[in-house]
Formats: C-alpha cells, structure tokens, sequence
C-alpha cells in the first residue's frame, strides 16, 4: 500500500469513525482492525512517544541550566526552541490519551535512564563552558539518533509529522554548537555519538 492511499484510509476513518468509537471499543480485538483503532498507539510507538517528551524536556532543561551558568544565547535561544519539541510531543500524548510523564521541575524525570543522563550532563557542563556546548552537541546527536529509530516505528503521518520537525531541530542545533564549539577551539568538531560521516553530512561538509 502506498503512502497516498494509508493517508486517505487514516483521513477517511479520522472524519467517519469517531462516532463508531464507543461501539467498537467494546466489541474488544478482533474485527474493525482498520476502523475502530485508527487513532490507537501501538506499545513501541507509546513507548517512543512517552521517551521523547522527557528526552525533550532534558535537552530544555540542561540548556536552561546552562544558560543561568555561562549565559551563553545560543543555550538560551535553544532552551526555548526544546520547549516546542517537548508541547509538540505532549499534543500526540493527548491525543492518543497516554499518560504525561513529565515532571514541573526543571531536571526532574520520571525515566531514572534519563535522570542519570542529565545528572552527567549537567557535572560535565559546569567544567567550562567549551563543556557546556559540547554536552549540547552531544545531546543534539542522541537526539537525531533517537528520532531517526522513533521515525522506523510508526507508519502514522501525524508522528511522523512531530519527528520529522524535532530531527530538523535537532540538526540546526548541532549546527549551532558546533559552530560554537569550533569558534572556541580553532579545531575541527569531531563526533561523539553518530558517526563523523552523518555528523559531516549535517554540516554540509
Ligand atoms: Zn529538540
Ligand atoms: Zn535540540
């Protein structure tokens, strides 16, 4: 099945189905794969979906940190564009009717995996602030790789929509703190999570 046709299955069960929802969702598994389940997640696109709005927030929250450290703009203008990406991902939490993991407070997480990363980020940041920026081009190419994985997990266009502009995010801010980090250094940025080959592809070079 091609993209054009999925497409106009989803849009067709999205303007017809809503009102069959109640009566299908007793009718439990089995029939109406195609109709009643339309606006359901699977558990690996869930699981992505509730994985990105904290990786999201501790990219916001680890350039917020930065920012009142080395009151650098580039953490500060990026800390905001971070906000975006994690409301964006909490829209198709709502949407799909999946539970908020994300906490108030800044450097605050749910996902102890994602606790431990900032708590190492944030020690390394306040080294210096060549420090600071290379933590954030550290997390820019986690982020990419955890998206671009995110984006081989679903078929559905809206989070495929929501990925596709948090990965151009992801990459215009690599650009900037590499940018950054070579003004300071003199030296040519070398990768520290992807591989020096898509780290150069994104730099145009
Ligand atoms: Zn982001
Ligand atoms: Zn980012």
């Amino acid at each position: 099945m091609n993209r054009r046709s999925l497409l106009a299955i989803i849009v067709g069960c999205m303007l017809t189905g809503w009102m069959l929802q109640p009566v299908l969702a007793g009718r439990g598994k089995g029939k109406g794969a195609n109709t009643g389940t339309v606006a359901v997640v699977t558990e690996a696109e869930a699981v992505d979906l509730l994985f990105m709005r904290e990786e999201e927030k501790l990219a916001r929250d680890v350039y917020i940190s930065m920012y009142t450290l080395w009151g650098n703009t580039v953490f500060d203008n990026i800390s905001q564009s971070e906000q975006k990406h994690t409301d964006s991902v909490l829209g198709l939490i709502e949407k799909y009717n999946l539970t908020d993991p994300a906490l108030e407070g800044v450097g605050e997480f749910i996902n102890t995996e994602l606790q431990e990363l900032y708590d190492s980020l944030i020690a390394r940041g306040e080294v210096s602030v060549l420090e600071a920026l290379m933590v954030g081009a550290l997390i820019e190419e986690v982020d990419i790789e955890d998206i671009v994985l995110s984006m081989d997990r679903t078929t559905k266009s809206d989070i495929l929509n929501v990925y596709g502009n948090l990965l151009a995010g992801s990459e215009n801010h690599l650009v900037a703190f590499v940018k950054n980090i070579e003004a300071l250094t003199g030296e040519t940025y070398a990768a520290q999570y992807i591989t020096q080959e898509e780290v150069d592809a994104i730099l145009g070079r």
